[in-house]
């Protein structure tokens, strides 16, 4: 009963990590998806919000005034060792701040153009480790007394500042939407959203029209990278096929109808016991400090079936050395869901996976006292409980949700033209 999954790290990890490398290159782009779009994801349209995020100045103030001891921009091919051993930091000390990093899994996300700073004392101590994604997201690893790190993200809102993209079809609709100026990981949420309306690669003709309402995340300023789409209106022929946003974070055609599968509460095919549950203000039984549970923990014995709860994309499989082997599905639309110390992962990254697919078998990696799930629900990066969040689950709007939900279609097809 994992009620905190502390301890030493084993031996066998430390020669893990050691060797890890963690190469963050491949992580650069929005999920590869299978062939055809293959191409079109090397289109990177991302890279250059990445790029202009580049020059920023930092959010937070450092306290005692002093700049970092080591700071980098993380190239391609660059390695968690590798940016620890530049800034002359031991693989102890790594050791530490990785098990920090267990709350947020921060580290492994890292990605070119991002940014690591370190500040060290006067014995050459790592104090405190900035990594600065964008101008919304930082997380920043503070140490203590006893040599172990606190993790603290900070996750700025901002203001989301709506766009309209109109355009003709003309090839394919990637081109034309590509042309005027959707993003690819905007283009593939567009295309999984209608996939079971509208079939892209046959049934759009030259000439059809297409309107997209889109929120754009700006922090001080700054476009983050971070967009939502609102409302989406396709007109073929003398048919509009169409999808909004509403505020469960669903989206249904002007009628009210879900055009998207609803997601399963609990990622398994059966019920398990609940060991540990998501609890923010979790205290660590020897420090007695705050101390996180991100996520719902089930008793569930080595190589039961974890299924993906609803469909999505899978951004992430790795190996952490206190998360274990571990794996991240992206659902677009702002939700995310972490699966922790599995066994075996049965998909690759990049892959689309459908609600209700197998994708992995639990175990008991990573630094654990027993084989369990650890399973998070994120909404726009932060971690919620999954047992009780407000996530779509249903197929239709109720009545009184679709009075509401009719004035929103309103003011976007407004917006739409
Ligand atoms: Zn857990």
């Amino acid at each position: 009963m994992p009620q905190w999954e502390g301890g030493k790290l084993p031996l066998q990890h430390k020669t893990l990590i050691l060797g890890l490398g963690l190469i963050l290159g491949g992580v650069f782009m929005w999920p590869h998806s299978h062939s055809p779009s293959d191409q079109r994801v090397a289109v990177a349209l991302d890279k250059e919000s990445w790029l202009s995020q580049l020059d920023y100045t930092p959010v937070l103030a450092e306290p005692v005034g002093k700049g970092p001891d080591f700071e980098k921009m993380v190239v391609k091919g660059d390695t968690l060792s590798g940016l620890f051993e530049e800034a002359k930091i031991d693989q102890q000390t790594l050791y530490q701040v990785l098990e920090a990093d267990l709350n947020v899994l921060a580290l492994d996300t890292l990605m070119p153009g991002n940014t690591i700073q370190f500040w060290l004392d006067d014995k050459g101590q790592l104090q405190k480790l900035e990594l600065y994604f964008n101008a919304a997201r930082q997380v920043i690893f503070t140490r203590f007394d006893d040599a172990s790190f606190n993790a603290e993200e900070i996750n700025i809102d901002g203001i989301w500042q709506n766009r309209t993209v109109k355009g003709q079809i003309q090839g394919s609709f990637y081109l034309s939407a590509s042309k005027m100026g959707l993003t690819a990981s905007e283009i593939q949420r567009i295309e999984t959203l209608l996939k079971d309306k509208i079939n892209f690669a046959r049934d759009l003709r030259a000439g059809d029209k297409f309107s997209v309402l889109i929120s754009d995340q700006y922090v001080a300023g700054q476009t983050t990278g971070s967009s939502t789409i609102l409302g989406i209106d396709i007109h073929r022929g003398n048919r509009d096929i169409n999808a909004y946003r509403y505020s469960d974070g669903n989206f249904y055609d002007d009628k009210g109808r879900s055009l998207q599968r609803a997601f399963q509460r609990i990622p398994l095919k059966h019920n398990y016991r609940i060991s540990s549950r998501f609890n923010p203000k979790r205290l660590h039984p020897v420090t007695g400090r705050i101390s996180p549970h991100n996520g719902t923990d089930f008793a569930t014995p080595i190589g039961t079936k974890v299924i993906a709860p609803g469909d999505g994309v899978v951004t992430m499989v790795t190996n952490h050395p206190y998360a274990g082997k571990y794996i991240v599905i992206d659902y677009g639309n702002k939700y995310r869901t972490r699966f922790l110390h599995l066994s075996k992962a049965l998909v690759r990254k990049g892959q689309k996976v459908t609600r209700g697919q197998v994708i992995a078998l639990t175990g008991n990696t990573g630094r654990i006292t027993g084989p369990h799930l650890h399973y998070e629900f994120l909404i726009n990066g932060r971690a919620v409980d999954a047992i009780k969040a407000k996530i779509p689950m249903s197929k239709e709007l109720s009545s009184k949700d679709k009075k509401e939900f009719a004035q929103l279609v309103d003011k976007c097809k407004k917006m739409m033209g």
